[in-house]
């Protein structure tokens, strides 16, 4: 049977359970066996896709369409493997699935019930995502002792039953220093513990988040406390980058240690690239210096950076891979609305990226700073509403079309970016949820243009995630006015990549390449664009 690995979350949320779930799969890949993994997101949506990017992160896209978890990109970082939509369940699609199988009969007649029939549907999904492979870990979001992911525990608790020799528990708790009186505490993540063995779960292992790493005495503490071998508290301190994590745990042996406890062998040792890679993060000094143009940052007095992480991470594989030094800094779009003159701190970056975005708060502001780019010859890189509003900027300043600009913001414009027909009876009937041009669509790219000496090769596929288009009806106007479409989609001759010609680089792309971008694998764009930043 296929090992199964949990992990919960105990004390709090925002621990980095995704990391720490990707990061044991990149450890037990490396020891040579097939690792996938699986997000519980314990919420009613159906996905991602309608929520807030400042209340719930970044919504990641997979190959295959669906609108999910940012941690979903962290297994994919991480495991350097295509997560699909099988592998994500949220309450909302267990919920919905066993009720159309009640529907169609599928329980013969027999009375549908919370338990056991919503667990049995959470095992029968864990088990298909782990088809042919010999490892899936799930994630179950949320933190132990809340209501919502109470019967996801329940299932786990069921499988363990079932198969108790092929299922491990890791429960990821906390571990304050109070500043007052310098002392890391254990007690939070104690009663997390017993609130889990309430559910009838005991942890196999505890990965001890805290900022610093745990001394004997902690680690002592825990092990009493807690009822575990002090072998099997892991100490998992803040650092650096999360690229770490898996050479971080591995100092501890918790691949080996895993293994023994399923009676498995290690089939190879090798975490090596991985290891090379933190070496040259280490090593690099040169700097380059980006700046993200945003607006989903705030969040109460806070300022959050989840919203943008894989563009954020693709930032940083490039700049690895050409051993240079990442500094990224978020600026908010609005900000160049009510203050143009910050205009000209801009040139303190070597490059700017417009990332994606929905509605029309910031539109303004950024539109100025693709102005800014494009006159100024900073290096440019557009993410879908960054292409959009490159385009948009182009027709308005170099074509002067009067009026230019997406029917998204204004229904009376010259619709320079518009909906196609399909769209547009959808959003009649109200119709938002896993609508969106989503997924990996093919792209042609043009020979002897920047997105061909990126790719050097002429057809790819990307991963989009939008609603509008370029309006083709435009091309003419703009070609002759030194647009390029280096990128076309064969099927719908839709605009997927434009440049400008006379600047070292303004390429944008109507697509998400960020999603795409490993840390051993970095996306040609971004290493394209952080080549000509450098
Ligand atoms: N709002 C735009 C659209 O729906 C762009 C979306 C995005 O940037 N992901 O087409």
């Amino acid at each position: 049977m296929t090992k199964v690995i949990f992990v919960a979350g105990g004390v709090m949320s925002g621990i980095g359970k995704g990391v720490a779930t990707a990061s044991i799969g990149r450890i037990l890949k490396g020891k040579g066996f097939e690792v996938t993994a699986i997000k519980i997101d314990p919420y009613i949506n159906l996905d991602a896709g309608t929520m807030n990017p400042t209340e719930h992160g970044e919504v990641f896209v997979t190959e295959d369409g669906l609108e999910c978890d940012q941690d979903i990109g962290n297994y994919e970082r991480f495991l350097d493997e295509n997560i699909f939509d099988k592998n994500y369940m949220s309450t909302g699609r267990v919920y919905q699935a066993v009720i159309s199988k009640e529907r169609n009969l599928e329980y013969k007649g027999k009375c549908v019930e919370v338990v056991p029939h919503i667990p049995q549907e959470v095992i029968s999904r864990i088990k298909k995502a782990g088809e042919k492979k010999d490892f899936v870990l799930v994630e179950i979001g949320g933190t132990v002792g809340e209501y919502q992911n109470m019967l996801f525990l329940e299932a786990a608790r069921m499988m363990k039953m079932k198969h108790p020799k092929d299922i491990l528990f890791f429960m990821v708790g906390y571990l304050p220093i109070l500043k007052s009186i310098g002392e890391m505490k254990t007690k939070p993540t104690q009663y997390a513990v017993r609130t889990l063995n309430s559910a009838g779960i005991h942890p196999d292992f505890i990965l001890a988040r805290s900022s610093t790493t745990l001394d004997k005495i902690r680690k002592e503490k825990l092990s009493i406390f807690c009822n575990l071998d002090l072998e099997d508290i892991i100490s998992a301190p803040d650092i650096k980058s999360i690229y770490d994590v898996p050479v971080n745990f591995e100092k501890e042996n918790l691949g080996n240690k895993i293994l023994k406890k399923l009676n498995l062998k290690a089939k190879k040792n090798d975490l090596k690239d991985w290891k090379e890679m933190i070496k040259t993060i280490e090593k690099a000094k040169k700097e380059v210096k980006i700046a993200i143009v945003g607006k989903y940052f705030e969040s109460g007095s806070f300022s959050l950076k989840d919203s943008y992480i894989s563009v954020i991470e693709a930032v940083k594989h490039a700049a690895y891979s050409l051993k240079l030094k990442p500094v990224i800094e978020w600026v908010s779009a609005e900000s160049y609305e009510k203050n143009p003159q910050s205009l000209k701190k801009l040139k303190e970056y070597h490059g700017v990226i417009v990332p994606g975005g929905f509605g029309e708060r910031g539109v303004k502001g950024k539109i100025k700073v693709i102005k800014h780019c494009r006159e100024n010859k900073i290096p440019f890189l557009g993410l879908c509403l960054g292409m959009q509003l490159s385009v948009i900027e182009f027709a308005k300043n170099v074509c002067q079309i009067k009026g230019a600009d997406s029917t998204e913001f204004s229904k009376k414009c010259t619709p320079i970016i518009d909906l196609l027909p399909e769209q547009e009876e959808l959003l009649k009937n109200n119709n938002y949820g896993n609508t969106m041009r989503l997924g990996a669509y093919k792209c042609k790219i043009k020979p002897n243009t920047k997105a061909f000496s990126c790719y050097q090769k002429k057809d790819v596929l990307e991963r989009h995630r939008h609603r509008y288009e370029f309006n083709n009806k435009y091309k003419e106007i703009l070609e002759k006015n030194g647009m390029i479409f280096s990128g076309i989609n064969p099927e719908k001759k839709l605009a997927e990549i434009i440049e400008i010609k006379n600047h070292p680089f303004f390429v944008a792309v109507q697509f998400h390449p960020e999603f795409k971008s490993r840390p051993l694998k970095p996306h040609p764009l971004f290493k394209g664009f952080i080549k000509k930043c450098k």
